[in-house]
């Protein structure tokens, strides 16, 4: 390999592996952080034969500083601070690719610093320090000769840029650093998403899919390592083809998509060529992966596709397949235990994944994913877990213990928070909990508005874990039981019994309060995961809730058996999911009608009396609302899928779920248009969606006529304060004109806000 000047690198001086080991014997003695970054760069210098290496570290206000040079003139070091939109090393930060060039200074980026002495080398090759695919600083070499750096060259100080984003991110150059111009790899950073679950967490972060660590980065037989990245990558397209002619596995489908995509990419020649080019440098198999995966990262972080963005998960993936092959743990990542105060931060999770940990000790969670109607949500909700979804590549920035904040409420995540803003949410932990006891002490205060107006107010449940809620909130109900979690989170179909089992734990706890249960709504974006997914178009559209139990009514069936047996000599609501036409509601009365006959006849007990009703959550029933309550013994509106088909703007897609308000004319007429009817037929309705949980919002629909709201245990308190203080007649006054207006106004939200702050509501 022709190097510097016509000598042979490697053969001169070693190599890579030579200088590999050589940091490694550096990074093992006892010195101080700048003599080991002073004897670092020497290192390297002489190995590439350069008469330049310099390390620059970003720092938390932006810049870079150097750290360490041999070459350039030594009282630069810690002096000369650039900016990241300056010179080929602010270049190199940005990009996070390397910048190899043999007339540095005719680069239009270069930038002439005099204090350095660099304008007589004109040779540059500078690479960034990496890791998770983060910059934490840029790596330079430089020659007095027109230069041309080999790819090999670029590869190994590359390489050896890793031994060095090691040595940052332990923090230990923080000690040289300025107040304020700390090295940013450990920096706090102030993050925001959106609020999924309300509350506030203070905890240390547990990765939900740790990151293997990797201990050994330096090879001592390439060889050897080489076989093993081989043997890695077999292993791994061989355990991808059984997963996909597993028979489990939906013969179309996200999931096979996913693994089809896979198998792609672990049979891509490019992949694995860089793996064992790594390797060559003198790198571990393990080592070579990280290396790659991290330069993946950071090429992909700076795409704006969303398609490729996407991508970048799948290769993450794979890469950690690969080392978990690796270092011997292919099980999949192994269960730990939790420390008190976890915050488990996630790309995204199932809702079992999320009943699999010690609720005990979590208090908050941070999603790269997530969305506010997705049922992960509603199960972190039930458990009363602080969580922030929308947090972009918030794995790649922080590790395993980091201290963090989730702020539930604004959607703001603190990682590793400076002092000051730890003591703001200490106080506001403080503030919440002095709130909750004072919400605890209405718990017998009947709802009832400054106006005499009672409103009735029930909880939306879903799992055991929700039951408590019941005696603690002192509720009148349970307004909607969302019987597909537990088919959600179970591994493979509830048996009949197990549905009974849960379903007499329901009644229980409810204590002769009534109980609104909804048989199954699966499909869209409720997903089964034992259940063969179908390939449809527009899901939420598609084979789900009702459509799919009329026409698979075994399914149904046994539900309704289960429920009908549960409620044995007690009252029995049922409500029917995603009904779109009358004659769907009969059909389903007709299975309930066809079940009791069934029990009867087998002289099993049945229940006291049976109620039946819909979701109202398809807009098409607005103009069947007649005939639907001359037929339904209750209604209850399910706002989050009527809003989303009547903007038709998909509820768990975050580009467009909040582009709609649902306090705008259109929503409020819809909604005003059941209650309407419901009042007309003399019927029940209740509101279920989330808009209930809201105090601004279950003030705007008290004003429209509801009466009946169902909401989040952790809204019952703010939302039943709000309707202690409410003259709802004066809302209602003010209301009923801006919905009947000759005017046009986009929402009523403002109006409500003003209507609110002037009469003190609390919101
Ligand atoms: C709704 O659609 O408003 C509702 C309450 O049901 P889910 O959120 O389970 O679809
Ligand atoms: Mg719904």
């Amino acid at each position: 390999m022709p190097g510097f000047q016509g000598r042979p690198m490697r053969s001169a001086l070693g190599g890579p592996r030579v200088l590999l080991r050589r940091l490694r014997e550096v990074m093992a003695e006892p010195v101080s952080a700048q003599d080991r970054l002073d004897k670092i760069v020497v290192l390297i210098a002489a190995n590439m034969v350069a008469e330049v290496c310099s390390v620059y570290v970003l720092r938390v206000d932006g810049t870079l500083e150097l750290y360490a040079t041999e070459g350039l003139n030594r009282s630069a070091v810690h002096l000369t601070v650039m900016r990241i939109d300056e010179g080929l090393v602010g270049t190199v930060a940005r990009e996070a690719e390397p910048i190899s060039l043999s007339n540095a200074q005719a680069h239009p980026a270069f930038s002439y610093r005099p204090e350095t002495g660099e304008e007589i080398y004109h040779s540059f090759l500078g690479v960034p320090i990496l890791r998770a695919g983060n910059t934490l600083g840029v790596l330079v070499v430089q020659n007095r000769a027109h230069r041309s750096y080999t790819e090999e060259e670029i590869e190994a100080l590359q390489t050896t840029a890793m031994v060095l984003a090691e040595i940052i991110a332990s923090g230990e150059l923080t000690a040289l650093a300025l107040p304020g111009a700390e090295p940013a790899a450990r920096r706090p950073l102030h993050l925001t998403g959106s609020a999924l679950s309300e509350g506030i967490g203070l905890g240390h972060v547990v990765l939900h899919e740790p990151r293997i660590e990797v201990t050994k980065v330096i090879a001592d037989d390439v060889p050897a390592e080489l076989d093993r990245v081989d043997h890695a990558v077999q292993t791994l397209r061989a355990s991808i083809d059984i997963m996909l002619e597993d028979e489990g596995v939906a013969r179309v489908g996200e999931h096979r998509e996913i693994l089809e995509a896979y198998r792609m990419f672990a049979h891509d020649r490019g992949w694995i060529n860089r793996m064992r080019e790594a390797v060559m440098t003198g790198l571990t198999a393990e080592g070579a992966v990280e290396r790659v995966q991290s330069d993946t990262r950071a090429r992909m972080l700076r795409m704006t596709d969303p398609y490729l963005r996407e991508r970048m998960h799948d290769l993450d993936d794979l890469a950690n397949r690969l080392l978990r092959q690796l270092t011997g743990r292919a099980g999949g990542p192994e269960k730990m235990a939790l420390p008190d105060n976890a915050i488990i931060v996630a790309r995204n999770m199932s809702p079992a994944a999320l009943l699999d940990y010690d609720r005990t000790r979590i208090r908050g969670l941070v999603l790269e994913e997530g969305a506010a109607t997705s049922h992960l949500t509603i199960v972190a909700r039930a458990l009363n877990i602080a969580a922030v979804g929308h947090i972009e590549n918030i794995v790649g920035l922080v590790d395993a213990g980091d201290p963090i904040i989730v702020d539930g409420v604004s959607g703001e995540v603190h990682v590793r928070p400076p002092t000051d803003v730890e003591g703001v949410y200490v106080e506001k932990v403080r503030f919440r909990a002095k709130r909750l006891e004072q919400y605890a002490a209405l718990r017998d205060v009947p709802t009832v508005t400054k106006d005499g107006v009672a409103i009735d107010l029930h909880l939306n449940a879903g799992l055991l874990v929700d039951l408590p809620h019941i005696d603690e909130t002192g509720a009148s109900g349970i307004g909607l039981f969302r019987t597909e979690l537990q088919f959600m989170i179970a591994s493979a179909f509830p048996r009949t019994n197990e549905q009974l089992k849960l379903y007499r734990a329901v009644l229980d706890a409810a204590d002769g309060r009534p109980v609104v249960f909804r048989t199954l709504d699966i499909g869209g974006d409720k997903v089964l995961p034992y259940m063969r997914a179908i390939e449809e178009e527009n899901p939420a559209l598609g084979w789900r809730a009702i459509r799919l139990g009329l026409d698979r009514p075994g399914l149904l069936r046994s539900q309704v058996r289960a429920l009908l047996r549960a409620a044995n000599g007690r009252e029995l609501r049922l409500i029917f999911p995603m009904v779109a036409a009358v004659e769907e509601f009969d059909k389903a009365r007709h299975i309930v009608e066809r079940e009791l006959t069934h029990l009867r006849r087998h002289g099993h007990g049945l229940p006291e009396r049976v109620l039946v009703g819909v979701m109202l959550e398809v807009p098409s029933l607005l103009f069947q609302l007649d005939a639907l309550f001359e037929r339904i013994d209750f209604a209850s509106v399910g706002s989050n899928d009527l809003v989303q088909f009547l903007f038709a703007a998909d509820r768990g897609n975050p580009r467009v779920a909040d582009r709609f308000d649902p306090l705008s004319p259109p929503a409020l007429n819809a909604l005003k248009t059941i209650a309407d009817a419901a009042e007309r037929h003399g019927k029940q309705v209740t509101l279920c969606g989330e808009l209930a949980s809201r105090p601004l919002e279950a003030l705007a629909l008290a004003a429209i006529g509801y009466r009946k709201l169902s909401l989040s245990p952790a809204s019952y308190g703010p939302v039943k304060a709000m309707f202690l203080d409410l003259d709802l007649g004066a809302v209602s006054a003010l209301v009923k004109p801006l919905l009947n207006g000759e005017a046009y106004i986009p929402s009523l939200r403002p109006h409500l806000k003003a209507f609110a702050e002037t009469t003190g509501l609390p919101l």
